[in-house]
């Protein structure tokens, strides 16, 4: 009999076995979608493999097939294969990262594609003619009519569906004909939807003259794309070097060969400019995946990547499971970044997973960073990556001056408060003098991190997580969990003791923002962090800074990423420490990578750049290095340190947390999986850790224990976290256990 393996998309790690009818075989082929019965449910899941063999009792048959062709190619799903078995995720989880996006009842009875269809207005995807550039450089003869014209767009296009050159030339079929005629373009069917991809459209633009440096990395990765064989490179640009044209280059090269192209941004809000540059560059080729898209523009770019003509797709996190077909070329851009780590449901990390998808498909990745993270750091080292060096900013302008203002002796500015010292007050009025603008970065939003009663010395806690309440004043009066969003109205009294005496404590970028127009009553401030701005509005706040309609930009580490705002000429680092004394053994290496990225914002125009770094440890070593822009410095030092305790890249970790509404249970539960790990660790090379309170004791009601296992040995771990994975089963059923491995989010 003719058996399916189909993913399914329930808790329980296993493939199930369906019988598919001789109807369907054609189309019940892996990486087809397929609704089955599972007990009274009928789910859609991703058929795995076909085989003959004995039917397994009671097997049931698939119910119809999804898809014409498999949503999933044979490579990406193969994949996801490998990333379920390495994340201990389950595979019917795993393989809806990669499916098209439907909504949630879609995963159940409801989901035939009609219906589908019908609820998001998509239309099934219907052939076109579209017209191919062909390689052939030269144009023979004089050219009729508007065919060279034609010829001209096509190539400046790469591909372009016959209807819109009809729509634009109404000879366009004779010309095309003709073109055709002369090996200059090729004509093929191709699935497609007529409507653009894009609400407006982008002017082009051309590369610019490369300068040595970003000539020989170019060099390098283009001989690399050549070859046949896999293989990682970190660019380590200093900001404002000009990594993206690089990047640029580097997917230019894979297209001409036919090759596709995935470029991973770590937030894409913050990126307008980067999304512009390849729209820019490859026009309609490119498809952009962010999560404000509705389900049909999400559907509809996701299906020209499978189908064919966009071969270049730039995203968040998620871009990785794109099914760009023929892929050639992996870019992870600012691979540094924590928001990689997705940290819920598929705890996968995008930066490793990059480099696997590529490994497989003998594409090459591309890890790009100002501040690389020490995770690749070490790939260079151990000789799994090569190194390209990108030491000098694009248009030779100087790297900023970096001045540590130490808070223990400083004075403070005219609001009597150090957080505006003096000398970062007088640096802020030179620059908006000059016309030019500042940034001032401050890891904490709201009015005030926290609230605290004078009187009996208690803060304001969520009463459903072990976190200080957070006043928030532009949203009301109004105090609020960071974690779960919890939020009521400030109290006037205590709510422990009943007295009148509750003081704001520490300063957030709402007050930060309050006392700035006190100090500059004439400067246009906006704010960007959470509370302001999500998707859209992020751009906009952008867009708005760089038309210089602001003058001050305050905001969380969404004002570090990689913006290029060339008349900003002073930046202020409010308070350096904050993330310094976190507990997580990567919090120098964060602080330091926060430092020289927002560093990074000053000075990339004309005039020099000048950043000012308020602490009250001015000696520690992610401040000093981060000052001095020494990334190499800081690497070795905290490779050695790392080396020391054992901790990654020099070992594999991973972390077991259980969660549960009772503590005692949630305790107990962590401590049997504990001794589960013990046992299971019997070689030297593996430490297990805990149970412990987990930084974060109680999240949403829930009380949360963890246990830390290491091994330089990466088998060791599997075999202790397979047998953590099989007992997890005999855990109360109210408690949740997390499996993370390789965790970047601590908390
Ligand atoms: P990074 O990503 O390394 O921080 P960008 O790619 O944003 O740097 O480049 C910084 C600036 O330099 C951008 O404005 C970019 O347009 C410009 N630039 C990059 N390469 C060149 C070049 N070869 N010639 C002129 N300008 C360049
Ligand atoms: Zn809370």
């Amino acid at each position: 009999m003719h058996l399916a393996d189909v993913a399914l998309p329930v808790p329980l790690d296993r493939p199930f076995s369906y019988e598919i009818p001789p109807a369907l075989a054609a189309r019940a082929v892996p990486g087809a979608r397929v609704v089955c019965r599972l007990g009274a449910r009928r789910l859609v899941g991703v058929v795995l493999a076909v085989r003959e063999g004995e039917p397994p009792r009671g097997v049931r048959p698939i119910d119809t097939v999804v898809d014409e062709i498999p949503s999933i190619p044979t490579d990406l799903l193969a994949f996801l294969r490998d990333l379920s078995s390495y994340y201990f995720a389950p595979i019917g989880q795993v393989v809806r990262l990669a499916l098209p996006p439907m909504d949630r009842e879609t995963e159940d009875a409801s989901a035939e594609p009609e219906l589908f269809q019908r609820r998001t207005g998509v239309r099934g995807p219907k052939p076109v003619a579209w017209v191919l550039a062909t390689a052939t450089g030269q144009t023979p003869r004089p050219l009729r009519g508007h065919a060279s014209a034609i010829l001209a767009h096509v190539r400046a296009m790469g591909a372009v569906p016959l209807p819109r050159l009809v729509a634009s030339w109404p000879s366009a079929r004779g010309a095309v004909k003709r073109l055709a005629d002369s090996g200059l373009v090729t004509v093929e069917q191709r699935l497609a939807e007529p409507e653009p991809l894009f609400a407006e459209t982008i002017e082009r633009d051309t590369a610019p003259v490369l300068n040595a440096e970003q000539a020989e990395a170019t060099r390098v990765l283009l001989a690399a794309l050549r070859e046949p064989v896999p293989a990682t490179f970190l660019l380590h640009g200093v900001t404002g070097s000009g990594k993206t044209e690089v990047y640029l280059h580097a997917v230019a090269a894979a297209r001409e060969r036919q090759r596709g192209a995935i470029v991973l941004v770590p937030e894409i809000a913050l990126t307008p400019q980067l999304v512009q540059r390849f729209r820019a560059r490859f026009g309609d080729n490119v498809a952009v995946l962010h999560s404000a898209l509705t389900p049909k523009e999400r559907w509809t770019m996701w299906q020209r990547v499978r189908s064919g003509p966009v071969d270049v797709v730039v995203g968040a996190r998620s871009a990785l499971f794109a099914p760009v077909a023929k892929l050639g070329l992996i870019v992870v851009d600012e691979e540094h970044d924590p928001s990689f780590k997705q940290d819920e449901g598929v705890r996968y990390h995008a930066r490793d997973m990059a480099i696997l998808r590529a490994h497989r498909v003998g594409a090459i990745a591309v890890l790009g960073s100002a501040t690389p993270s020490v995770e690749s750091e070490q790939l260079v080292r151990a000789g799994k990556a090569k190194k390209l060096r990108l030491p000098s900013r694009a248009r030779a302008q100087p790297m900023p001056l970096v001045e540590i203002v130490d808070l223990r002796r400083v004075p403070a500015g005219p609001t009597g408060d150090k957080r505006l010292s003096l000398p970062l007050v007088r640096a802020m009025a030179g620059a908006l003098e000059a016309g030019e603008q500042v940034i001032l970065f401050l890891n904490r939003r709201g009015f005030a991190p926290a609230v605290r009663c004078e009187a009996c010395g208690e803060a304001l806690m969520c009463p459903s997580c072990s976190v200080a309440l957070t006043h928030h004043k532009v949203q009301g009066l109004v105090v609020r969990c960071h974690y779960c969003d919890f939020e009521e109205k400030l109290p006037s009294a205590c709510p422990k003791c009943k007295q009148v005496n509750l003081a704001l404590e520490g300063i957030g970028t709402e007050k930060l923002e309050d006392s700035l127009r006190l100090v500059f009553p004439k400067a246009r401030i906006a704010r960007l962090d959470r509370d302001v701005a999500s998707g859209k509005r992020i751009e906009e706040v952008l867009a708005r800074v760089r038309a210089r309609e602001v003058d001050i930009l305050v905001g969380t580490q969404m004002v570090t990423k990689g913006h290029d705002l060339p008349h900003v000429t002073v930046v202020g680092v409010v308070n350096a420490d904050a993330a310094l004394f976190m507990p997580d053994f990567r919090a120098s290496e964060r602080a330091f990578q926060l430092l020289v990225q927002v560093a990074g914002r000053a000075g990339r125009g004309d005039r020099p750049g000048k950043v000012l770094v308020q602490t009250y440890a001015p000696e520690h070593p992610s401040i000093q290095f981060g000052c001095q822009h020494d990334v190499a410095g800081f690497l070795d030092r905290e490779l050695l340190d790392r080396k020391e305790l054992g901790y990654p890249p020099f070992s594999r970790a991973a972390l077991v947390r259980v969660e549960g509404p009772d503590e005692s249970a949630a305790r107990a539960g962590c401590a049997l999986l504990a001794e589960v790990a013990r046992r299971a660790a019997v070689e030297r090379t593996t430490v297990v850790a805990g149970p412990s309170a987990a930084p974060l004791p109680r999240l949403r009601n829930r009380f949360r224990f963890r246990v830390m296992v290491r091994s330089v040995d990466r088998g060791h771990l599997r075999r202790v976290l397979t047998a953590v994975d099989q007992a997890r089963g005999q855990l109360p059923r109210e408690l949740i256990v997390v499996l993370d491995i390789d965790p970047v989010h601590l908390l």
